[in-house]
């Protein structure tokens, strides 16, 4: 399995940069010598390829966040959103560096200056305004993603305004086809980046609008019960129908739409803490912010809309038949269901961690889960200088931890540590799976 995953890994990546390969090429072969040779050839040549890969890579970013089932599964939510992020500078850069260089090109070519040849273009080349009305939302939206400015703001803020990405898209689309010296007169060519646009669209429309309200309609979720685990953790049992029917495996996710006042717009992830037991599933949240807290509060018969699932934290992603799963807090939520999901041949050992025992959730429920496959539990209560969670201490409740595939879930510092720690002890990095609770 982790080796299948592996292999559509490599494929997409070799995908994407066949495409970026194909659209260098294409603009490759829309120049001629004479035109390079002209004033302002260079200067235009450049832009045009700036503009094209740019173009290409905000569109590969979409792919990468367009929610596509087969990318989820294989890749997971978390690292597609970090190469999405790591993509991200990258076609404002060039986009702005396509501006600046057509406009150059231009200004040579019809022997007039920058400005002049600036108003030129907005006012005489077909859809320039809305090209440049799309880069403005792109530069809002890369801004607004900086992790700083991201940091300042909520993130529901930032997440609507994340979605002028698509208006961006819809806006420099027309522009590319009317003033692309790669596309005008060239038809196919323009069939093929018409197709690969369409294919972007399509992907989110399908799988981020059209997927999700489907499901949402035929499960019919509704809150049926909120009941509290731990102090300020509560579970939110939902009943549906046709669960049986949804693709799930334990350590997955969704996004929630809870259909209340001020909630119903806002989609949060939580994860699964047990498998589906048709007609029941449940979550299980701590109350970190405005979202999460209110939850608490839901009232029975809420209906309840729902995004995935996805992730790839599940039992497909190992390679090994032993197991170790580490937990802090409300990190337990995804292991439980991943506990529950294992073949029943994996040998497994959890640790679960927490400052006061009142703060285990779903102990009983773990230890009766370990029991039945005859696996070893480790319970560390404590602070942290009495109960510490580094290599020494881990290899002596594990001995054989660099021989199995772990998986940890906790707050931020704490996966970063026992990562760190997994690592130090000889744990090869493609047996660790880690699920942050943050993107
Ligand atoms: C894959 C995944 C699985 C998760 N599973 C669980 C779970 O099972 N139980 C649980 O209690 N928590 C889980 N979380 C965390 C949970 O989504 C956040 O705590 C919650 O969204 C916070 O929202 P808030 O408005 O209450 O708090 P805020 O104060 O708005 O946010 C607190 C933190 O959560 C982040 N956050 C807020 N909204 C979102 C969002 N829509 N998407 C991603 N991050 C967001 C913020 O950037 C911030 O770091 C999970 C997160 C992820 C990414």
């Amino acid at each position: 399995m982790a080796r299948h995953r592996h292999g559509l890994a490599t494929l997409f990546l070799v995908l994407s940069v066949l495409g970026l390969g194909a659209t260098i090429g294409v603009d490759g072969a829309s120049e001629s010598r004479g035109a390079l040779a002209a004033p302002g050839g260079v200067e235009t040549a450049l832009g045009q390829l700036t503009g094209l890969v740019g173009a290409y890579l905000m569109m590969l970013m979409v792919v990468l966040t367009g929610r596509l089932p087969v990318l989820e599964r294989a890749l997971g939510q978390d690292r597609l959103v970090r190469w999405h992020r790591r993509i991200g500078g990258w076609p404002i850069l060039l986009i702005a560096s396509h501006a600046v260089l057509v406009t150059l090109g231009y200004a040579k070519m019809d022997r007039t200056g920058p400005m002049h040849q600036l108003g030129t273009l907005l006012r005489s080349y077909p859809d320039v305004v809305a090209a440049t009305v799309a880069f403005a939302l792109l530069v809002m939206v890369g801004v607004t993603s900086y992790r700083r400015a991201r940091r300042r703001m909520r993130y529901e803020t930032w997440w609507l305004l994340h979605l002028y990405t698509y208006l961006a898209l819809c806006l420099a689309f027309p522009h590319q086809l009317a003033d692309g010296q790669s596309f005008v007169g060239h038809p196919l060519t323009r069939i093929w980046w018409s197709a690969m646009w369409a294919a972007t669209v399509g992907i989110v429309l399908v799988y981020r609008v059209g997927l999700p309200v489907w499901r949402s309609f035929y499960h019919r979720l509704r809150v049926v019960e909120v009941s509290e685990e731990a102090p300020g953790v509560f579970s939110i049992i939902c009943a549906g129908h046709h669960l049986q029917r949804l693709n799930v495996s334990g350590g997955q996710f969704f996004s929630w739409h809870f259909m209340t006042r001020g909630l119903w717009w806002q989609a949060h992830p939580y994860s699964l803490s047990a498998l589906p037991r048709p007609p029941h599933m449940r979550v299980t949240v701590k109350d970190l912010g405005d979202h999460s807290r209110s939850l608490a509060d839901l009232r029975p018969g809420t209906l309840v809309a729902i995004q995935g699932p996805y992730g790839a934290f599940t039992p497909e992603a190992r390679s090994q038949n032993r197991v170790l799963l580490i937990a802090a807090g409300v990190g337990v939520t995804p292991i439980r269901a991943l506990l529950e999901d294992l073949p029943p041949e994996v040998d497994v050992a959890v640790v679960l961690r927490a400052s006061k025992s009142e703060d285990l959730i779903f102990r009983d429920e773990v230890v009766s889960l370990v029991a039945q496959r005859r696996g070893q539990l480790f319970e560390l209560i404590g602070d942290r200088s009495a109960v510490p969670t580094d290599t020494a201490a881990l290899v002596s409740l594990v001995p054989d931890l660099r021989g199995r595939d772990t998986y940890v879930c906790g707050p931020e510092g704490f996966s970063q540590q026992i990562v760190s720690s997994l690592r130090a002890a000889g744990t090869p990095a493609e047996r660790i799976h880690h699920e942050g609770f943050t993107f």
